[in-house]
């Protein structure tokens, strides 16, 4: 399917030179975002993938039916402060400053095979930040999954090792 052109794209969101790709639209439209995200099941199949994880808040759009279709369970990565239990947490540098995002620590166990997964690959900061939080919990690195990766700022070269899905670049 041609999901490109369910992807809205609006310049200048939300700072000036970004050009922001909107994936409300394709949310929007019922067939294509099931068949978006039976495309992404098929992979996370293929990767034998027992358990997902997504980081919030458009990480849980793809990852949450993504689990609910594979009957396997999805495991939210999530800012600080929001977690009730023990967490794992991971800090990165953003363009300005630096970002922590946490895990519960017993979300996922030693040797289990995680499909992780978010709207969107740009940089990849946010992805390397979730998979190495994974790591930290003994998780294996079964694949990656994104509706969006942005080539240009080549987030890709972070995910060398691993097998990787994006249906759709730019
Ligand atoms: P990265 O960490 O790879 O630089 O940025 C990816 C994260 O930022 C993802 O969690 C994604 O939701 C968000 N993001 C960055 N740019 C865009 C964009 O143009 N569209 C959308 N939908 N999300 C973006």
């Amino acid at each position: 399917m041609d999901y490109k052109k369910y992807i809205k794209s609006i310049m200048d969101f939300p700072t000036k030179g970004i050009n922001f790709r909107d994936i409300t639209s394709l949310l929007e439209e019922g067939p294509v975002y099931h068949s978006a995200i039976d495309e992404l099941a098929e992979f996370a199949k293929s990767k034998q993938a027992e358990i997902i994880v997504g980081p919030e808040a458009r990480g849980f759009v793809i990852g949450g039916p993504l689990a609910y279709s594979l009957s396997i369970g999805f495991v939210p990565v999530r800012k600080p402060g929001k977690l009730p239990r023990e967490i794992a947490t991971v800090s990165y540098e953003k363009e300005y400053g630096v970002d922590t995002l946490c895990m519960h620590k017993d979300s996922i166990k030693p040797g289990q095979r995680v499909l992780v997964t978010d709207d969107l690959l740009a940089t990849g900061g946010t992805i390397e930040a979730t998979i190495n939080l994974v790591k930290q919990l003994g998780g294996v690195i079964a694949g990656v999954a994104f509706l969006i990766e942005l080539t240009d700022l080549d987030g890709a070269r972070l995910l060398k090792e691993y097998d990787v899905l994006s249906l759709i670049k730019y």
